[in-house]
């Protein structure tokens, strides 16, 4: 996947798309779906998560949620409080290292953090398997 690829993957809120479960074809629950996402910021429908809620995504009045007068915003620390205790990942601190280090570096960081020992592929955030070797 080139770099760009690889940008568009990461979502407003700071939630990189390539390690999402839905992005490997999967449901939550374990059930195959569909069709398997593309990732919030590909797709034309609104993010799952916060766009719904907030003007300035919506309209595409920030690409990034640091760059909010409001960051983080009560509804960003929600989704970063469930993130960080079921997962281990935190939202906030994934948009605090874009806006320090550039998304270039962000993307060599989740590279290195999300990386199967075996095949070199990303790891799902939501349940840490390897959906390339498994
Ligand atoms: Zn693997």
């Amino acid at each position: 996947m080139d770099e760009n690829s690889r940008t568009q993957l990461i979502a407003p809120c700071g939630m990189n798309c390539g390690t999402c479960i839905a992005f490997f074809g999967f449901t939550m629950s374990g059930k195959k779906r569909k069709h398997p996402c593309t990732g919030c910021s590909s797709r034309e429908r609104p993010c799952a998560f916060i766009k719904k809620k907030c003007n300035k995504l919506r309209n595409n009045k920030v690409q990034y949620c640091f760059e909010c007068t409001d960051f983080p915003c009560e509804t960003l620390e929600t989704l970063d409080k469930r993130y960080t205790e079921k997962y281990g990942l935190s939202l906030v601190e994934n948009l605090e290292y874009i806006q320090k280090n550039g998304i270039k570096e962000f993307l060599k960081y989740e590279q290195e953090r999300w990386q199967c020992p075996i095949c070199g592929g990303l790891i799902c955030v939501h349940n840490k398997k390897c959906y390339t070797c498994n």
